[in-house]
C-alpha cells in the first residue's frame, strides 16, 4: 500500500559515535549482577510485557537483563501464566530496554521449582548464577531437574542449563516451553531458533552450544522449544541441555550477534524523521520499515532484513561492519534509499522522509476546546490504511486517537472518507476528500455534544490489555480508547491482577478527563461462570496479584474472597458474563438441575447482561440446546422475578485497542456531570441501586411516578402505586450517526403488546430523522400486583458500522433501562415468580 519511490542514493552521515546508558550498578559497571529485587533495587526494564514483582531475582551486565520468578507455588506471571517459580519473566537488552517475552520456562513446565530453600545463586569467576532444583515433578516419578542461569561478563547472551537427574531421566523428552504472545512468529535460521515480534521489535534466539543444528519448535501455549540427541547429553542416570538464549531488536540484529566470531557488530540506533518538519510537534514519522540488504547482498535477490521503528521513527540494530543499503517506506511518504557503513564504532544513522501527503486536524467541541477524538479511516477505493496492529497504541489499523485534540495523519495518494468521533453524546463529522502527493490538508472539526445526559455519566466497568495475560494490546491505548469514546467512569480490571490507569493519565496530563480506580477482574474456574470484576481495590505495584487475592478453582470460594478482601472494604462485585442457567441450579451443565452455585448470587452486586439485542428474541420459541443455555439477558430478567434485586449492567470486556472500548457503556446516575468530580465510592452505590442504562449508543431516559408517591423513580428505584396506575416518561436522544425505530415496555421480563412503538406503526411518537430527541412520550399503565417495569430502544435494521468499525458497529443501536420496581400493596416490592416459558432449572422445586 505504502508507495517506494526509489530516489537517488543520498549518503548520509555515518558513524557518529553514540553513548549508551549505563548499567545500574553504582560504580561496578560492566560487571554482572545477580540479586533479589527489593523496593530499593527495582529494575529498570522498560517493554510492554515486563511481568517481575519484589522477592523475583535479576540478572544483569553490561548488555542485558533478565528477571527470574521466584520460585513460590503461589508465583504467577498472570492469569494464563501460573506457576511459574524458576522461569526467566523478563529478558531485554539494556539499549534499546524493550521487553515482549512472556516467559521461557525450564522444561516447559513438568517440574516445578517451588522452594526458596533450594536456590542458589552468586559469582563464579567472571559470571553470575542461579540454580534451583526442582521441589515437585508432575509425572510423579523419581526425577529431579535443577535449572541454572549463567551470565558472563559483556555476553549478549543468558546461558540456561537444565539437569534431569534420575533412573528414568532418559525418558524425558527434552524440551523447554517459551510464552511469547500475540504477535510472535516462530522460525529457524542457520544455526538459531527464534521468535520474532517485528512490531513491538523484539527477536530472541536460541542457540544450543554442543551444535550447530538449532532445536526445532512446536507451536502451542506454551510453544515448546524441542531438542534433538545432538542437543543433549546424556549418562545413565542423567539429560542435560544447554540454550543460549539471545534477546535481541531484530532478526538482523540477532544474526549480527549470534555470528560475531570475526568482527564484533556494533549497535546502530537508527533514526527516521520528516525532511520539513510540517510543524514543532511532528519531528519523527512514525512506524516506519527500514530494509536493510549489505552492499554484497544486491543483486542476490534475497529478502532484505526489516526493522520497524517505533512511533518515535527509532529503530535499533547491531551490524556486522560493513557497507549498508537502507530502503525506507512508510505510509504517507515518498519513499527513499539510503547508503551508510557500518564501522567499529556504535552510530547514530539518521534517516529522512520527504514529500508527506495526508491530512491533520483539530478537533473541538461547540465552545472551541480542543478534545479527545478519534478519527476512523476508509479509503474509497482499495484497502484501507493500515498503521498498526489492533493491540498498538494511538495508530491503530485504520482508525488514529488523539487524546489532545490534534491529529496528524500521514496518508497514501488516494480518496478518502474519514469519521471523527467521540462517543455517541457527540455528533459525528464525515470528511470526504483526495489526497495529494506532498500535500497536508488541514481541517477545523467541530464535533457538538448534542445529547444531553446531565444527572448521568458514561461507564465501562471492563476492559483488558497486556498486563492480563490474555492479549498484548498496549495499556496506553486502553486508555486512549476510552477518553476518545467520552467514558467518564472506567476501573482497570486486568485478569488477575490489581493494576491502574492513573499512570497512563498522568503522562497525558488528562486525570480530569476520565474517573478511575484500580480493580480486577479475578478470574478462575470454570469458566465463564467464575468470573468476577471488582473495584475499588487496593494496589500493591510490583507484588503478587497487585496485591490482590488469589483466584480459585472454586466459585463459590472465591467470590467471597473477593467481597472480603481488603477487610471487607466497601467494594462493588461483578459477575461477568455468566451462565445464570448453571450458576442457577445447573452445576456441571448436564442438563439434570443441581444445586448449581447459587451461593454466588448473594455476593454478587450486579450481572452483565449483555448483549442486550436478546430481550427482543423469543427465546422461550426458540431455546438455545439444553447444555448451552447462556443467555444472560432473558435469566436476569427470571432471577428478577424470583425475588433477586440484581442490577443488570453492560460492558466492552475490550481486549484489544481497535474500536475495543466505547461500543457498549453504561450511563451511571451520578451527582456530578464532570468526570474530576466522579466519586468511586458513589459510582459503587449508584451501581448498586441499579441506577443504570444500558446501550450501546442510544441516550434512554425512564422516569416513573405515582399518585401515592411525590417521589419521581429513576431505573432501579422501588415505586409505590396503591392504585395500580404509573406513569413512565421516557424519552430518546441520538446524535447524527444513529437511530432508533421501536420503544418497548416489558413487565415483569414480558414485552408487553400494548407498549410496543415503532417508528412505522406510530409515526407521531418518533422525532425526525435528522432530530436529537428522538421520542418523548409519557404512558400509562396499570397493574394489578408487584411488577418490574423496563424500558427498552431499539434501531432495527440499522447499524453504527462507520464509526464504531465492521466488529463491534454492525450491531443495531439498542438501551436497556434497569427496572422500576413497582410495589402495588405497599409492603415493598415481592418476587412475583412469573415464569418466562424456558424455567431456571430448580432442583429444590423439582420433584
Ligand atoms: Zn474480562
Amino acid at each position: 500500500m505504502t508507495k517506494l519511490i526509489l530516489t537517488s542514493l543520498a549518503f548520509l552521515v555515518t558513524g557518529m559515535s553514540f553513548t549508551f546508558a549505563q548499567t545500574q550498578t553504582d560504580g561496578q559497571t560492566g560487571v554482572a549482577e545477580v540479586y533479589a529485587i527489593a523496593p530499593e533495587s527495582a529494575p529498570d526494564i522498560l517493554g510492554k510485557e515486563v511481568d517481575w514483582i519484589y522477592g523475583d531475582y535479576l540478572l544483569k551486565n553490561e548488555v542485558i537483563s533478565l528477571t527470574i520468578a521466584a520460585p513460590l507455588p503461589t508465583r504467577d506471571a498472570n492469569f494464563t501464566i501460573r506457576k511459574i517459580g524458576g522461569s526467566i519473566l523478563d529478558l531485554t537488552l539494556n539499549e534499546p530496554s524493550n521487553d515482549q517475552l512472556s516467559a521461557y520456562t525450564p522444561t516447559s513446565g513438568r517440574y516445578l521449582f517451588q522452594d526458596p530453600a533450594l536456590v542458589k545463586f552468586g559469582r563464579d569467576g567472571d559470571t553470575v548464577f542461579w540454580q534451583c532444583r526442582s521441589s515437585k515433578t508432575v509425572a510423579k516419578d523419581d526425577t529431579t531437574a535443577i535449572v541454572e542461569y549463567r551470565l558472563k561478563d559483556g555476553e549478549a547472551f543468558v546461558e540456561s542449563t537444565i539437569t534431569i537427574n534420575g533412573d528414568s531421566a532418559n525418558n524425558i523428552q527434552p524440551f523447554d516451553g517459551i510464552r511469547a504472545d500475540g504477535w510472535f512468529e516462530f522460525k529457524q535460521s542457520g544455526n538459531v531458533a527464534y521468535c520474532e515480534d517485528s512490531f513491538f521489535r523484539q527477536t530472541i534466539g536460541f542457540q544450543i552450544p554442543l551444535t550447530a543444528k538449532p532445536p526445532s519448535w512446536k507451536k502451542g501455549r506454551p510453544s515448546r522449544l524441542q531438542y534433538t540427541d545432538e542437543h543433549v547429553a546424556r549418562t545413565d542416570s542423567q539429560l542435560q541441555w544447554q540454550v543460549r538464549i539471545y534477546p535481541a531488536t531484530s532478526p538482523i540484529d540477532l544474526e549480527a550477534i549470534v555470528n560475531s566470531s570475526a568482527d564484533s557488530p556494533t549497535m546502530h540506533k537508527f533514526i527516521v524523521s520528516p525532511e520539513a518538519y510540517p510543524n514543532e510537534t511532528i519531528d519523527a514519522v512514525c512506524r516506519a520499515k527500514i530494509e536493510l540488504r549489505t552492499n554484497s547482498d544486491q543483486g542476490k535477490n534475497e529478502e532484505p532484513f526489516t526493522l520497524q521503528t517505533d512511533d518515535k521513527g527509532i529503530a535499533y540494530a547491531r551490524l556486522t561492519p560493513d557497507a549498508y543499503i537502507a530502503t525506507v517506506s512508510a505510509i504517507g511518504y515518498e519513499g527513499t534509499k539510503v547508503s551508510f557503513s557500518a564501522g567499529q564504532e556504535n552510530s547514530t544513522v539518521k534517516l529522512s522522509l520527504k514529500n508527506v501527503s495526508g491530512f491533520s486536524a483539530e478537533i473541538r467541541d461547540g465552545e472551541g476546546n480542543l478534545i479527545p477524538a478519534k478519527a476512523t479511516i476508509y479509503a474509497t477505493e482499495g484497502e484501507n490504511p493500515n498503521y498498526g496492529l489492533r493491540s498498538a497504541r494511538t495508530f491503530v489499523e485504520n482508525l488514529v486517537y488523539s487524546v489532545h485534540g490534534r491529529l496528524y495523519c500521514p496518508l497514501d495518494p488516494g480518496k478518502y472518507e474519514v469519521y471523527f468521533s467521540r462517543g455517541p453524546e457527540y455528533n459525528s463529522v464525515r470528511k470526504d476528500f483526495e489526497v495529494v502527493a506532498g500535500e497536508i490538508q488541514p481541517f477545523d472539526v467541530k464535533l457538538d455534544r448534542v445529547v444531553d445526559t446531565t444527572g448521568w455519566i458514561s461507564a465501562d466497568l471492563h476492559s483488558h490489555s497486556s498486563p492480563s495475560g490474555d492479549n498484548t494490546s498496549e495499556q496506553y491505548g486502553r486508555v486512549e480508547n476510552l477518553l476518545c469514546e467520552n467514558i467518564e467512569f472506567a476501573p482497570c480490571t486486568e485478569h488477575n491482577r490489581i493494576d491502574s490507569y492513573t499512570p497512563h493519565l498522568k503522562q497525558m496530563n488528562l486525570e480530569h478527563l476520565l474517573a478511575t480506580c484500580t480493580g480486577i477482574e479475578l478470574t478462575g474456574s470454570p469458566t465463564p461462570v467464575n468470573h468476577q470484576n471488582s473495584f475499588p481495590l487496593i494496589w500493591r505495584p510490583n507484588t503478587q496479584n497487585g496485591g490482590g487475592p488469589r483466584f480459585s478453582y472454586n466459585p463459590l470460594t472465591q467470590i467471597e474472597r473477593l467481597a472480603m478482601w481488603d477487610n471487607q472494604s466497601e467494594k462493588l462485585v461483578q459477575m461477568n458474563h455468566p451462565n445464570l442457567h448453571q450458576i442457577y441450579g445447573d452445576l456441571d451443565t448436564d442438563g439434570v438441575a443441581d444445586k448449581g452455585f447459587r451461593g454466588m448470587l448473594k455476593w454478587a452486586d450486579v450481572i452483565e447482561v449483555h448483549p442486550l439485542e436478546t430481550i427482543f428474541q423469543d427465546i422461550p420459541n426458540n431455546p438455545p440446546s439444553a447444555r448451552r443455555m447462556r443467555i444472560p439477558m432473558f435469566q436476569w430478567l427470571q432471577l428478577i422475578n424470583q425475588g433477586y434485586r440484581i442490577p443488570g449492567i453492560i460492558n466492552t470486556d475490550s481486549h484489544y485497542n481497535h474500536h475495543g472500548s466505547g461500543w457498549r457503556r453504561n450511563w451511571f446516575a451520578s451527582s456530578t456531570d464532570d468526570p474530576q468530580e466522579i466519586s468511586t465510592d458513589e459510582m459503587v452505590q449508584q451501581v448498586k441501586s441499579g441506577h443504570i442504562i444500558m446501550s450501546t449508543g442510544p441516550f434512554l431516559s425512564v422516569t416513573g411516578q405515582s399518585n401515592s408517591s411525590p417521589e419521581i423513580a429513576i431505573p432501579g428505584d422501588s415505586l409505590v402505586a396503591n392504585d395500580g396506575q404509573i406513569t413512565l416518561n421516557i424519552t430518546v436522544q441520538c446524535p447524527n450517526w444513529l437511530d432508533v425505530n421501536r420503544v418497548q415496555i416489558f413487565i415483569n421480563g414480558q414485552p408487553s403488546k400494548k407498549h410496543n412503538y415503532t417508528r412505522r406503526e406510530s409515526p407521531e411518537l418518533f422525532g425526525k430523522i435528522d432530530a436529537v430527541q428522538k421520542f418523548n412520550s409519557s404512558f400509562e399503565l396499570s397493574i394489578d400486583s408487584d411488577a418490574h417495569l423496563i424500558v427498552a430502544t431499539i434501531g432495527e435494521g440499522m447499524t453504527m458500522e462507520k464509526v464504531m468499525g465492521r466488529r463491534y458497529g454492525k450491531r443495531p443501536p439498542i438501551a436497556v433501562s434497569n427496572p422500576i420496581y413497582v410495589d402495588f400493596d405497599g409492603n415493598g416490592f415481592q418476587h412475583n415468580s412469573d415464569e418466562l416459558g424456558l424455567p431456571l432449572p430448580n432442583a429444590e422445586t423439582a420433584k
